[in-house]
């Protein structure tokens, strides 16, 4: 199945609740030959306006620390765990994850990502499970490096604090800017070997 097959299926989704009261479906943006993913929670009230991922100001902010780091957003596919907007903006509950989950299994299988960068709790969690890796508090383990070889590949996994944690927090917002500018040269590499 192509990408946009796949997102065009995201879009007639009614697999959860979460179709009853979305105006867009946000199956995600962006390249999917650079072998970097970016994975969010959930769409918010931008996102689902505009049926494009991190359009708010989360979103400006995490432009801002792709640019800082030189790469472009279009260089990067930009995704998250669960596709529609849960109500008020809370996290999405087990039963949505689960609903949701073979749609970022299919775009983890179409793009074969060298990079995951989980943005906040939901991604980190589902993707440590995914991988098997021994899960932390998001405070211990941002801006880590992990590594998961198989037999032909090499994926790195990442998890950073979503971006929307640094937006009022000006010692968080520094936090965030090392932790993205500490990655700079890892996603360099995978970007020069396309
Ligand atoms: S959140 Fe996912 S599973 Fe639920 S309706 Fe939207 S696309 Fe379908």
């Amino acid at each position: 199945m192509e990408i946009k097959e796949l997102e065009e299926e995201i879009k007639r989704c009614k697999r959860c609740n979460l179709h009853k009261n979305r105006r867009n479906a946000v199956p995600g943006e962006g390249d999917i030959s650079s072998g970097i993913m970016l994975i969010g929670e959930a769409p918010g009230y931008h996102e689902d306006v505009q049926g494009r991922p991190f359009v708010g100001a989360a979103g400006k902010f995490l432009n801002e620390l792709l640019q800082l780091i030189g790469i472009k957003r279009e260089d990067v596919y930009i995704t998250n765990v669960v596709k529609c907007r849960p109500p008020n903006n809370r996290e999405p509950n087990e039963d949505e994850i689960k609903a949701c989950s073979k749609y970022l299994e299919k775009q983890i299988s179409i793009i074969r990502p060298k990079i995951i960068i989980t943005l906040g709790n939901v991604a980190k969690n589902y993707i440590f499970k995914k991988f098997k890796l021994r899960n932390e508090a998001i405070s211990k383990i941002h801006g880590k490096v992990f590594k998961i070889q198989s037999i032909d590949s090499c994926i790195i996994i990442i998890p950073m604090y979503h971006p929307a944690a640094g937006l009022y927090d000006p010692r968080k917002k520094n936090e965030i800017i090392k932790d993205w500018l500490n990655i700079k040269g890892i996603v360099k590499n995978v970007l020069s070997k396309d």
